[in-house]
């Protein structure tokens, strides 16, 4: 069997999921055709949008609207002025967008739109297009969307533009009119201020016109490889593009976003990886960084196989690693990122924006409200397969991750995980929530339910909530299903919370026979608790003392003791000591309980 006949079948299968879902769950549908036609020399271009959008709601629609991002690149904007007033500004926007000139600008403009072939009253504020309808959409209703727009690719500030920092002419993303989602939370129409992003599933016909010798790449399979070439075309065939402008038509099923980059001195390469997937190279012909594109290759197969065994089988027949952007983002099946790296950063950022695939492109979190599962879980995942695919050999692969989480928890800046991703009152403290303490919450889990469990729980989640939108709640009740421990209490005090974690041994006394270790809990968050003895002339042991509330034990513990009520503040372990009796004493020895003062975890005794 093909890849494109699996994928096709598991579109399918999915639908009769849906139809038979007991929980309730629902999304919306969205099929795009768009044409575009880009002027290169201005870098601008008209398009023209037809748009099937399916309620599968319960509820009548009577307003829509689209995300119009290019409007952030403008003086006065709210990316602009917010980026002018946080206390630390991303050094890639600054100031820049308020010097921009009309020819620099981005514009996103509606020029006509119509639902079912009338005309509608529409009003672009900011980055949003409000848009009342004529006739409300009901449930299980579709509407045709019909809109003609113009665009202008702003300077390159942030994510998208033009002339990127290494010379890439086109960075295309967030560039056309993007249907909000509407969901069980209701409408999503998110202002562009900094991040993140939140989509429709749906299927995209994208045909660009440009001059023909720009080489492109982005989300989607090429329709008409042979009339393109660069690469594309099927081996053999001879590509004549007659005229000025060559267009490109591509197909992309079942995402829920779009982008493209163009670039006229593009080296494209292309391999396939062990499960069938093409991997698209698209890179500049600067010799400063060929040779570590070319070894990115081999490594970006070994990625890939990496998520699939440990998330799930890659659903798309192809895969697109393009210079462009301004750092590291990732779209449907391609990312864009810069290339002119040390090979380690190469490949690390090409890990994690791949990592995307699955904790975005395909696990579709809202990433506004849920950044830590977007960011952490792609950082989580993206830190082991770095560590095997790079031989890194590391002993813990997340202790740099766990001294960031706890140098903020520590820092009084703190903000709940909850926090809207633009809603923090510093990038620095965004940035380590979502990427550090994301990635703490998953291996912390694993401290908590074991690892083998913890794999397990992202294979389910991945077969249960593939191109669906899976809420952090989703998430947990598969934790719980796949280990049988109670977790919602994890969930809540890790990512609705400031509180921390502080466990402490407060006192110990030696007995004939026995040593009794006084434990306390200094801070708010509850945990299970592993406390390693080592003995005088060399044996040790672990003593595991489980969570009431879990409602559970850890496989494989040893030395169970009691359960530890969370209210009770202090614990006595009584330990067993053998004629020469205890030389130390340390709480979580594995280091994956995100302790914020691990000065009090050791007591070594002397005598
Ligand atoms: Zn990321």
């Amino acid at each position: 069997m093909t890849k494109t006949f699996l994928t096709i079948a598991s579109i399918f299968s999915f639908s009769i999921l849906l139809a038979q879902n007991s929980t309730g769950y629902w999304q919306q549908h969205v099929d795009y055709e768009m044409e575009i036609d880009f002027d290169a020399k201005d870098y601008q271009y008209d398009g023209s949008q037809v748009l099937e959008y399916t309620n599968n709601s319960p509820d009548t629609l009577d307003r829509v609207f689209y995300h119009m991002y290019f409007n952030a690149f403008q003086p006065g904007s709210e990316m602009d002025v917010r980026s002018r007033t946080i206390e630390d500004p991303d050094s890639r926007v600054g100031d820049r967008i308020s010097k921009l000139s009309d020819e620099e600008i981005g514009f996103m403009r509606a020029k006509t739109l119509q639902q079912d072939g009338k005309e509608l009253n529409f009003k672009l504020v900011g980055t949003v297009l409000e848009v009342e309808l004529n006739e409300p959409i009901l449930p299980g209703k579709s509407s045709t969307f019909k809109m003609d727009f113009e665009g202008q690719v702003p300077v390159q500030i942030r994510r998208s533009g033009r002339n990127n920092a290494e010379g890439v002419e086109l960075s295309m993303t967030q560039w056309y009119p993007k249907m909000a989602e509407y969901d069980f939370e209701g409408w999503h129409a998110d202002p562009y201020i900094g991040r993140e992003f939140h989509g429709v599933w749906g299927n995209f016909d994208v045909k660009i016109s440009i001059d023909k010798d720009f080489i492109l790449g982005g989300t989607g399979y090429i329709q008409n490889p042979n009339e393109v070439g660069y690469g594309y075309e099927d081996e053999g065939e001879k590509v004549r593009r007659r005229g000025k402008k060559l267009t490109w038509h591509f197909n992309a099923p079942n995402v829920h976003d779009f982008a493209w980059a163009a670039d006229k001195d593009y080296i494209h390469d292309k391999i396939t990886g062990k499960d069938g997937t093409t991997l698209h190279f698209l890179y500049k012909d600067n010799k400063e960084i060929i040779e570590n594109w070319k070894n990115l290759q081999s490594k970006t197969s070994d990625l890939l196989d990496f998520f699939n065994e440990h998330i799930g089988p890659y659903p798309y027949d192809q895969y697109s690693v393009i210079q462009g952007g301004d750092g590291g983002m990732e779209y449907a099946m391609c990312t864009l990122i810069t290339g002119e790296r040390e090979f380690g950063s190469l490949v690390g950022v090409t890990a994690h924006e791949m990592a995307h695939s699955w904790f975005q492109h395909i696990l579709a979190t809202d990433e506004a409200q849920h950044e830590w599962m977007d960011e952490g879980f792609t950082s989580y995942i993206s830190s082991l397969a770095m560590n095997e695919v790079m031989d890194q050999n590391r002993e813990n692969v997340f202790a740099g991750t766990y001294r960031g989480y706890t140098s903020l928890a520590n820092s009084g800046f703190e903000q709940p995980q909850t926090t809207h991703a633009d809603r923090y009152e510093y990038n620095s403290a965004y940035g380590v929530t979502a990427y550090s303490k994301g990635s703490v919450f998953l291996a912390q889990l694993g401290y908590l339910i074991g690892q083998e469990n913890l794999d397990n729980t992202l294979n389910r989640y991945f077969d249960e909530w593939k191109f669906k939108h899976p809420t952090p709640n989703d998430f947990i009740r598969i934790a719980e299903k796949v280990s049988g421990a109670e977790l919602s209490w994890y969930l809540n005090d890790w990512t609705r919370t400031t509180n921390t974690i502080d466990y402490a041994i407060k006192g110990v006394s030696v007995e004939p026979g026995t040593t009794i270790v006084t434990l306390e809990r200094v801070a708010l968050t509850p945990m299970p608790i592993e406390v390693k003895v080592d003995f005088k002339g060399g044996t040790s042991e672990t003593y595991y003392i489980p969570l009431r509330i879990m409602r559970w034990t850890k496989p494989g513990a040893t030395n169970i003791q009691e359960d530890w009520a969370w209210a009770f503040p202090t614990y006595t372990l009584e330990i067993p000591s053998p004629q020469y009796g205890v030389e130390k004493i340390e709480i979580d020895p594995s280091g994956l309980m995100a302790d914020v003062n691990r000065e009090n975890n050791v007591k070594v005794l002397n005598e």
